[in-house]
């Protein structure tokens, strides 16, 4: 195996590895380390090149430090990215180097999963390296997906509550984009509470399972920001309003399970402009952090899980009336407040 750290101006460390008998190709990105370790899950994703990988990596690290920083747990902003098709190049060799490349960082960046890797293929991570979590040990923790899609239905209960005025989701109607492990069970929970639900996916499957299991009704994927709903619910990939898409947005909410959902920064005041509420997504997305978090420490239950996904609805609450009060959009609100806590975090140590 090699590695080499690459310079990354304002990144704790960027470490790009290689491995020519499994074929591993991988970046670890650890942004941010002031808080704890850098904590947050591994991409497999066939990316186009070397330098859209190191993009991905490096700008979902930082998100993972402001994450971490507002779900209240001790780490900093880390990320991976394995470049393979998870569909095909997924070989339990391949898997166990990407373990020895974590375990080579002494703990300074704990894995866990994302796109294109699952809790059995962390399973074989963990079998080399300390540095994993999102491992279900008889109840504890485990795979983050349905955490995070607990915690995104109470951020947009929130949302709802402060935009529409409603004091639940009920006949309220949520487009969602992306039915995938998060999107399909914040479906669930949304139709389980008696609103109404559009769905749009790439995977057919999916759409007609969502049909069945919620009565959904479906769009094509690039209708579902269009669809005349209340709110909107990204929860496919990142990027979803962007200078093309952002005039066809109908719903006054944004609240959805995705990473970087606004393309470029401009998006957040244009948002509040148009008078739609924005969730930030690593506000309402970090319950399956937060989990791993807990995992990692030791002090995971289902009380402190239940305690730390409602906080999410009160944090977000908090941001809401923030920009509220100081006419700002509530992406840059967000941001502040984790910089804050960073900042205090660096002080005490
Ligand atoms: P997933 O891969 O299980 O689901 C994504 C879904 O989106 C799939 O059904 C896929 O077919 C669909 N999709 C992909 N491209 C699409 C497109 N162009 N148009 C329409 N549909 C498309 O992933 P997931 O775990 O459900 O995560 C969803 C999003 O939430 C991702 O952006 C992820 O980074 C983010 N997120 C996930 C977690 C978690 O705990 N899983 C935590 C935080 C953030």
């Amino acid at each position: 195996m090699e590695s080499r750290v690459l310079p990354v101006d304002g990144w704790r460390q960027v470490v790009h590895f290689t491995d020519e008998d499994t074929g591993l190709n991988a970046i670890i990105s650890v942004h941010d380390a002031t808080l704890g370790a850098g904590c947050g899950g591994c991409r497999i994703f066939p990316y186009a090149s070397f330098e859209a990988g190191l993009e991905d990596v490096k700008n979902l690290s930082r998100g993972m430090t402001f994450k971490n920083a507002l779900g209240g747990i001790p780490f900093g902003g880390g990320k991976a990215v394995i470049f393979a098709d998870p569909r095909k190049d997924k070989t339990p060799e391949l898997l166990r180097a990407f373990g020895e490349a974590v375990e080579s960082l002494q703990g300074l960046y704990y894995t866990a999963e994302d796109s294109g890797v699952t809790e059995e293929d962390m399973n074989v991570i963990r079998s080399v390296t300390n540095y994993a979590a999102g491992i279900d040990k008889g109840g504890i923790g485990g795979n983050p997906s349905p955490f995070t899609a607990r915690g995104v239905w109470r951020g947009m209960q929130a949302a709802a509550r402060h935009k529409l005025g409603a004091a639940t989701l009920k006949d309220l109607h949520v487009s969602i984009l992306g039915v995938g492990a998060v999107g399909m069970e914040l479906a669930r929970l949304i139709h389980e509470e008696g609103g109404r639900l559009t769905v749009a996916d790439v995977n057919e499957a999916a759409v007609n399972e969502a049909r069945k299991r919620f009565d959904a009704a479906t769009v094509a994927p690039d209708e579902a920001i269009a669809v005349d709903a209340d709110i909107f619910s990204p929860c496919a990939l990142g990027g979803s309003i962007n200078p093309d898409t952002i005039d066809n947005l109908k719903a006054k909410v944004i609240a959805g399970a995705a990473n970087n959902q606004l393309k470029t920064r401009e998006m957040d005041e244009q948002l509040r402009q148009r008078g739609v509420l924005y969730a930030p997504d690593y506000v309402i997305n970090a319950a399956g952090v937060v989990s791993v978090g807990l995992e990692i420490l030791g002090t995971w239950s289902d009380e402190e899980m239940t305690r730390r996904i409602d906080k999410i609805g009160d944090t977000l609450t908090e941001i809401f009336k923030r920009a509220d009060r100081e006419n700002r959009p509530t992406g840059a609100v967000s941001d502040e407040l984790a910089l804050e806590i960073i900042a205090r975090g660096a002080k005490a140590a």
